[in-house]
């Protein structure tokens, strides 16, 4: 039997990873992770979700820890969401070591629960910005945990080479493009669905939504081909 654990915030991308997961595996597991976000409907979102697509087992872990370490505009209500990028080329919503606690501890629950597949929604083709959503760091992730476990696990990431159109194809090939459209959360400032509308995060979805729309059956068709 095949399982996997996915790596669930309840937005338009892990969502879409969580409904293709549960047309690839026997067995799905969404893991939450709650890091003091500014916005616990994040938390809230998942839930939800998790209980209406009916996973196996959904794990909200507390990990406000990082909160406590990391500081950026997504763990300090005080700081501002920019759309300008800081002196080190990052965006402020950058929050270092993020994927690298959570792929460490979705690997765990993988160990645990004999699961072969982490799936994270990670991409490194529209928002170029976050360095631990580059595949070369998920491939030295996974190079890590199957040393540290000395077994195998795969990182999976079905969205690493895909831009957010081919994403909303991916969840239209699903029949799940109005789920994610209207039910999950991207948006910075907390807003389900469409979101505020000028977040950083909704201007990326909203952009590649109409992109999509503009011309389903070519973006379904490059889809496909990177498939
Ligand atoms: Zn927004």
């Amino acid at each position: 039997m095949s399982k996997a654990v996915v790596v669930f915030s309840g937005g338009q991308d892990s969502t879409t990873c969580l409904i293709q997961a549960l047309n690839q595996y026997d067995e799905v597991h969404a893991v939450t992770f709650d890091y003091g976000q500014r916005h616990s409907e994040e938390i809230a979102t998942a839930e939800k979700l998790a209980k209406q697509l009916k996973v196996a087992s959904h794990k909200i872990l507390d990990v406000t820890v990082l909160n406590e370490l990391a500081i950026s505009a997504l763990t300090r209500d005080a700081i501002p969401v920019s759309n300008e990028l800081m002196d080190n080329g990052l965006p402020n919503t950058f929050v270092p070591g993020r994927n690298i606690l959570f792929l460490t501890l979705a690997g765990i629950y993988a160990y645990q629960l004999g699961a072969e597949s982490v799936i994270t929604g990670v991409c490194e083709t529209d928002f170029s910005g976050y360095p631990d959503c580059r595949d070369s760091f998920i491939k030295a992730m996974q190079s890590a945990l199957e040393q540290g476990m000395d077994r195998e696990l795969k990182l999976v990431t079905p969205l690493m080479w895909l831009n957010k159109a081919q994403t909303w194809a991916l969840a239209d090939k699903y029949y799940s493009l109005e789920l994610v459209r209207d039910q999950t959360l991207t948006c910075y400032n907390g807003i389900v669905g469409s979101g505020c509308g000028t977040c950083p995060a909704c201007l990326l979805r909203a952009k590649g939504l109409n992109d999509y729309l503009d011309d389903k059956a070519g973006v379904m068709a490059e889809l496909d081909a990177k498939c």
